[in-house]
Order: C-alpha cells, then structure tokens, then sequence
C-alpha cells in the first residue's frame, strides 16, 4: 500500500488524486494538507502543515503553490519520502530546490500529467523534424478563470521543446502580442493565454508554412486524466532509486510507451 499525502487537497488537483485513489487499489491517504480556511468541516485527517505527516516511504504529491512547493521538497528530501511535484509556476529557484531533493530522494515532476500530452510531445518532436525549419510556431493554451500563472507549465514544456529541436533557448518566446510590434522575425515561438471559464487544460502547437498550417491539439476535459499520470507516477518513485525523473521515464517503465 503506497502511502500518500496530499498537498493542495483541498484544491480542484488534491481533490482529483484523492477521487483517483480511492478508485484504484494500492493507494491510501496519509495526510491531507492544506490553508486551514479551506479545508474546515471537511472530512479525514487534514492539517495546514506537511511536516508531521512526511515519513520514509510515504510519497508527497504535491498539487499546490510554489512557497508549498518548493518547502515540501527540502521535506521530502530530508525524510526520504518520494515526491511527485506537479505545481507550476515555480521561479528557477524553486526548480533548483527541487533539483537539489532529487539527489536524496525519488522525484518526478511534471507541467502535465496527461498520457494525451505526452503523445502530442511525441507528435510534435516528429512533426517539427519533418516541416521546413522555416516554419512558424505558435502556441496557443486555453484554461480555466481562476488559474494564477501564465503561460501554463505545459506551454512552456512545448516551447522547450520547439526550442530545443530548433536550436533556440527561451530569448525566442513572444508572450502575447501588442500595439505595432513589426512583421514576425523568424525564429519566433509565440506563446498566448486565453482565460476564462472552466476549461481544465487545452494546448494547440500550430505549424505555420507558406500556404498552409497544422495544428496539434490536446484538450483535458476532465482533472482526472492528470490525476491518473500523478498516480502512475507515485508508483513509480515509490520504488525509486532517488533522481529527477519525467512522466516519460514514468510511462516507459509501466510499459507504456506512446
Ligand atoms: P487550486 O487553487 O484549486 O488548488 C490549490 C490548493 O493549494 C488550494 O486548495 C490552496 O488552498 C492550497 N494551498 C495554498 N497554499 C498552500 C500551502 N502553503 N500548503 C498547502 N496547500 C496550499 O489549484 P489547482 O487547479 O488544483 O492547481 C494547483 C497547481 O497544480 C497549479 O500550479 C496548477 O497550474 C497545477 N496543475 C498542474 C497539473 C499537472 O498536470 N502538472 C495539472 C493541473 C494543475
């Protein structure tokens, strides 16, 4: 039985992985943590700190905000409890906290925990190896009202991605356009995020040539395709060896390679 704590439980992501846990077998939950305003009257064991319920073998994930985040890996690591991180909008610094739990404790982080996401990752790496380089990229992600960082983790995650094929660093990204910017440089990668009402998660990379253009678009319509990779991924630093890992070393091992 993997034992979980919940960080974030409260949220719209806690709330999934719990739903997600107690459907599949294997999983309990240890600890929900989260603001003690949002989690009264609510029932199981909750508390507004991780520290006491963090132990060897237990696995943290971690759905909330970056101070969480970030603290909930030097736990983590100073436990030898796995970790799962899937907050986004961390700074570098708290990137290089969590790098440095990965070098005492099993940690797989993620901007998106979808299987979909991961396909269209693959899709696109085949997609950009076979257009003309001179074609143009721009991503476009849809989310819901109430989300706090932009653009989304994920839209970064496939900016890297077009980066690192085109032999580009993140000096390329254009966040938005305004006002009489000129025509587009080439080498461009556009990034635009649309807000507003419930959308989960919606990611469209379009491929823009001369005359023509594709699109390859990967929607969540449901918190529970990410709340299954977050469990797949539990499992797997469960048994871990301690390192950084990738919803993609993730998928290979469980046999699901896309
Ligand atoms: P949410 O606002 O619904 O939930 C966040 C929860 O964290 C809230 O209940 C809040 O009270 C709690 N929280 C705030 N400070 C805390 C603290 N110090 N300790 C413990 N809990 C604290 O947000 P959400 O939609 O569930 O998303 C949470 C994070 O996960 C966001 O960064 C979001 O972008 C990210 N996310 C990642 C993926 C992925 O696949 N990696 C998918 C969806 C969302």
């Amino acid at each position: 039985m993997i034992e979980l704590v919940l960080l974030g439980a409260a949220g719209r992501m806690g709330r999934a992985v719990e739903e997600a846990a107690r459907g599949s077998g294997g999983f309990s939950v240890r600890a929900r943590v989260d603001l003690a305003e949002n989690f009264r009257g609510l029932p199981g064991v909750w508390s507004d700190d991780p520290a006491p319920h963090v132990v060897k073998g237990s696995v943290v994930v971690d759905f909330s905000v970056p101070e969480a985040a970030r603290s909930a890996a030097a736990l983590c690591a100073e436990r030898g409890a796995g970790l799962v991180s899937g907050t986004t909008g961390l700074s570098p610094e708290d990137e290089a906290v969590i790098r440095q739990a990965a070098g005492r404790t099993a940690v797989l982080r993620a901007s998106n925990f979808s299987l979909g996401l991961a396909i269209l990752r693959r899709s696109l790496a085949a997609a950009l190896a076979a257009a003309p380089g001179g074609w143009d990229v721009e991503i476009v992600e849809r989310h819901h009202r109430r989300k706090v960082d932009s653009p989304s983790g994920t839209a970064l995650t496939l900016a890297d991605d077009v980066a690192r094929a085109r032999g580009l660093d993140r000096r390329a990204y254009r966040n938005g356009r305004q006002g009489r910017v000129g025509a587009r440089p080439a080498g461009e990668i556009g990034l635009h995020a649309v807000r507003g009402g419930t959308w989960a998660g919606d990611h469209n990379v379009l491929l823009a040539g001369e005359g023509e253009w594709l699109e390859l678009r990967h929607v969540v319509s449901d918190r529970a395709a990410f709340a299954q990779g977050a469990l797949a991924a539990a499992r797997f630093v469960s048994s871990a060896t301690p390192g950084l890992y990738s919803l993609e070393d993730c998928l290979v091992t469980a046999g699901r390679e896309v």
